[in-house]
């Protein structure tokens, strides 16, 4: 079988009504493209959990902060579509901006509290942009599981509550982050470091992981376990981080005493290229 390739949302409508006349559950894995095995362990989970596998590729304008990263975001369509036939999905659901925002947009969907702080602190607008297409998408591809990766942890939980808030008849699957053997995370990003930059840039996770074990062996202070694993990041003087916190896996607000499971959340820059990574404790 090859993949299909649906460029409008009528087209879409009609290949999703098909699969349900055959009785068959829809599976959505919503990407931006530059797909990666990150999005490879998605689309495979799908594949074991539904009938028709519809992968989105959109670089969704909306959740861009800043212009040039929106600019210099891969784009490789081609081989995008050849990596989701090598995983058997079944459609590749590829439309222009215009297709997706034919009218000016009037409506929005923003997710107060969780959406605040971190990535929604350092990228004003980002969530609202992220909520509104997953929105759209849902609306277009009316799923029964949809696939989320935990190396986005604070959009994940943006997009449950959501779901649960509106009544959106979708499952959210949670799916574990993937990396690279020197536990860099994968990301679509990370094709723009250069040589030097990704030798360094697996010090994050390294970070991370500090930080992990200083709570696995007691430390209850979210202080004392920023503080280490921020002079790991620090070794280096290429990097430059944004944030690096203790937060409540619920509530996406900061944590100071450490009394049940944490996330540990961190953004940093390497030169032009800004990488982000989480563990969960
Ligand atoms: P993106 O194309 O970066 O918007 O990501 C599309 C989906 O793939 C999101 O749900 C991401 O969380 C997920 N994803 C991206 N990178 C990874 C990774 N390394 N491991 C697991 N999921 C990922």
């Amino acid at each position: 079988m090859t993949v299909t390739l649906l460029k409008t949302i009528s087209e879409t409508r009609a290949c999703i009504a098909a699969a349900r006349e055959r009785g068959l559950s829809i599976g959505l894995v919503p990407t931006m493209g530059a797909l990666h095995e990150g999005h490879g362990a998605l689309i495979r989970k799908a594949r074991e959990e539904t009938g028709l596998v519809v992968v989105t590729i959109f670089v969704n304008p909306i959740q861009f902060d800043r212009p040039e990263d929106l600019e210099k975001y891969p784009r490789d369509l081609d081989a995008d579509i050849a990596f989701c036939q090598r995983l058997g999905a079944d459609a590749v659901f590829a439309p222009d901006a215009a297709e997706m925002y034919s009218a000016q947009l009037l409506t929005s969907v923003a997710v107060a509290g969780i959406s605040t702080r971190l990535e929604g602190e350092f990228r004003p607008g980002h969530f609202r942009g992220v909520a509104t297409v997953v929105a759209k998408l849902f609306n277009i591809v009316p799923a029964d599981r949809a696939y989320f990766g935990e190396k986005d942890a604070q959009q994940l939980a943006v997009i449950q509550k959501m779901v649960a808030d509106l009544n959106f008849p979708v499952s959210i699957v949670p799916v574990a982050t993937v990396r690279e053997p020197d536990g860099l995370a994968m990301s679509s990003r990370n094709r723009r470091l250069t040589p030097e930059q990704r030798g360094i840039a697996p010090l994050l996770y390294r970070a991370l992981c500090e930080a992990e074990r200083l709570l696995q062996t007691g430390s209850r202070s979210a202080a004392e376990v920023r503080e280490n694993a921020i002079k790991i990041l620090t070794q280096n003087p290429a990097i430059r981080i944004e944030y690096l916190e203790v937060i409540d896996p619920a509530t996406f607000q900061l944590v100071d005493t450490v009394s049940r499971g944490v996330v540990i959340a961190a953004a940093v820059w390497l030169g032009q290229v800004r990488l982000i990574d989480n563990v969960r404790v």
